[in-house]
């Protein structure tokens, strides 16, 4: 099959499961994993940060993240449509009486500052203590401007504000800016890695910061579930993806590129791509049979109104070569 649905459905290579195999393995919870305290040690070191910490999935390292800055009663003001607000089923206010307050984003997927100033709640009885500002790059794709990073940082250092970047796709951004991690992420006090997308590994997420920061998280962890044992078969899979597969997420960039071409060439509406994802608009009554259509010739997309396109490292340009001449065919018949 041809997996366009997301980055997600990448499968471990033999190289990777090798190195899975030959870990080192310790109880975590202990803190006795070699394999995971040597993943952490290297995400820190990588990130110009104190620490940081394995997780099993990116929602919990944000669930996790979030709890660590704001307490009961306390809010975080964050993107309309940012995961850790719209896609991990309001656990923040669910499991941590967090408040959300979301905002519009601009169209390049930062949030207009001067919006953000304006939902700061002053200090008194009748509002939640605003603690955080939750930005999310890459959002659906787009690398937020380099110069908003900054920007955004000093004003939350002007606002005493906590700065997080739920960076799922941190290194898509990072190949895409051509600079290194800690150029971008030292304009936030904690983010986020996604092992488990672009960068191929079965299951895995990094949450990272300061060393406090990342003793708070790890109790917090621990109570939501995450405290994993000999969890170090599955870190050394990160290891080989960081050491391994970021700099070949350029490839699913340039990947995505031509594919949005091809189509346009071939007719079909792409409305945009950015990084490794594209977005084309599929009339509404051509939705479900397009989607069908292609899965019976072994591709599988999430057909809609809009149709989102992922690139990732389990699939080739051969590959959407032959999604291109599919998806001819389906707008002939
Ligand atoms: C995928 C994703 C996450 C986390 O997802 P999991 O499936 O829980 O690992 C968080 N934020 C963004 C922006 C994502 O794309």
């Amino acid at each position: 099959m041809i997996d366009l649905r997301s980055d997600t459905v990448t499968r471990p290579s033999k190289a990777m499961l090798e190195k899975m195999m030959a870990a080192p393995t310790g109880d975590d919870v202990y803190g006795d994993d070699p394999t995971v305290n040597e993943l952490q040690a290297y995400a820190a070191k990588i990130s110009g940060k104190e620490a940081a910490l394995f997780l099993p999935t990116g929602t919990q390292a944000n669930l996790v993240a979030l709890l660590s800055h704001c307490e009961r009663g306390e809010e975080y003001i964050v993107g309309q449509l940012a995961h850790n607000y719209l896609y991990e089923a309001g656990g923040a206010a669910v499991l941590g009486s967090i408040q959300p307050q979301p905002i519009e984003a601009n169209q390049d997927g930062s949030l207009p500052l001067d919006k953000v100033a304006a939902k700061i709640k002053p200090d008194d009885i009748h509002f939640a203590r605003t603690k955080l500002l939750s930005l999310e790059n890459t959002h659906n794709g787009k690398v937020l401007p380099r110069e908003y990073l900054q920007q955004a940082w000093e004003f939350t250092r002007k606002h005493n504000l906590a700065l997080h970047v739920d960076g799922a796709r941190i290194f898509n951004a990072v190949v895409a800016y051509d600079c290194q991690l800690e150029e971008i992420v030292r304009y936030c006090d904690s983010f986020t890695i996604c092992l488990s997308k672009g960068l191929g590994t079965p299951v895995g997420s990094l949450l990272v910061g300061s060393h406090d920061y990342i003793k708070r998280a790890t109790r917090w962890r621990k109570m939501v579930g995450g405290g994993m044992r000999q969890a170090g078969i599955l870190a050394a899979a990160g290891l080989y993806a960081l050491e391994n597969n970021v700099q070949r997420l350029r490839e699913d960039h340039e990947n995505a590129h031509w594919l949005a071409g091809e189509l346009r060439e071939i007719g079909v509406d792409v409305t945009r791509q950015d990084t490794n994802m594209v977005f084309v608009r599929v009339p509404v009554e051509q939705a479900e049979s397009l989607g069908k259509y292609m899965r019976e010739r072994g591709v599988l997309m999430s057909a809609g109104p809009i149709t989102r396109l992922v690139t990732h490292l389990d699939v080739s340009r051969e590959q959407l070569a032959e999604v291109v001449s599919h998806w001819r065919a389906f707008t002939q018949q």
